[in-house]
């Protein structure tokens, strides 16, 4: 069961990550320096010239966030994915991760990135880890990530790989993310990963007032990628940013299993 609003635990869950937020800029830089480092000793320039003109790619489809294409150029996303199909990495595809998941499409990872308008001292909530390359992504861009996946195995891999880069700003949670993390909220900026049938009461109360979550929403061959702000305490704005196409969000309050 989730833990709702008229739970007692739930604003004390709130109020304690409210007042345990220190200066978290400190963790993101050294958090994407990291990130490059360890990028640079994986991987030793040889897929380099590939992110490159990945990179290229996604700022000719309309990627104008200098700070998004400069992570997506610098997150390997082939050690993110069985070795097999390392040849496969940079191209603009969804990928299979095992568990009958995939990891996203770099175009769609951008494109939603982006969307979240990120300044770099947000505390983020994933909904859905797969590989942890979209975590990988968020963490040179934010303060922090609370990343949430529902398949064990795949929270653990992404544990590994985020390690092996030395990501030290990215926490994954196993469990069912159609319910958020409320012990870690509340959040500045929401990203659900996995296709729902309608956007999740419990994961926009964990939205801070002023904050953003882009997620895909509706049947499933209809989905439509959405961008909520929370206006208020009780209020909600809604624009839809296209069509998309993304595996099942499964839980209480997503898809049944
Ligand atoms: N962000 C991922 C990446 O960068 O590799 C891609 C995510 S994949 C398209 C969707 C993921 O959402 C899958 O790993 C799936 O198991 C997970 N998922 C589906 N329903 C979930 C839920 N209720 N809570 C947490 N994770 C969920």
């Amino acid at each position: 069961m989730c833990l709702r609003p008229k739970d007692p635990q739930w604003n004390q869950a709130l109020d304690d990550n409210v007042a345990s937020q220190g200066p978290q800029g400190l963790s993101l830089r050294l958090g994407g320096m990291r990130v490059k480092s360890a990028i640079y000793a994986a991987d030793r320039g040889r897929f380099t010239r590939s992110r490159s003109r990945l990179v290229s790619r996604l700022s000719e489809a309309g990627i104008e966030d200098e700070r998004v294409l400069e992570a997506m150029g610098t997150v390997p996303r082939h050690t993110l994915i069985p070795e097999v199909l390392w040849g496969e990495a940079y191209k603009d595809q969804a990928l299979p991760i095992g568990e009958g998941q995939t990891i996203s499409a770099p175009g769609i990872v951008a494109r939603m990135t982006q969307a979240l308008a990120l300044t770099g001292d947000e505390r983020v909530l994933e909904i859905g880890t797969g590989s942890g390359y979209q975590a990988a992504v968020l963490s040179g861009l934010v303060a922090s990530v609370v990343s949430v996946e529902r398949i064990p195995q795949l929270a653990h891999e992404a544990r590994k790989n985020l390690d092996t880069l030395q990501v030290t700003n990215v926490t994954i949670h196993e469990g069912d993310g159609t319910c958020g993390w409320p012990s870690s909220g509340p959040y500045d900026r929401i990203l659900v990963t996995a296709g729902g049938p309608e956007l999740p009461e419990p994961v926009l109360l964990q939205l801070k007032v002023g904050g953003a979550l882009v997620g895909p929403f509706g049947p499933r061959d209809a989905q439509q990628l959405l961008r909520v702000v929370r206006q208020d305490q009780k209020r909600f704005s809604q624009q839809t940013l296209g069509a998309c196409n993304f595996v099942d969000l499964i839980g209480e309050h997503g898809w049944a299993a």
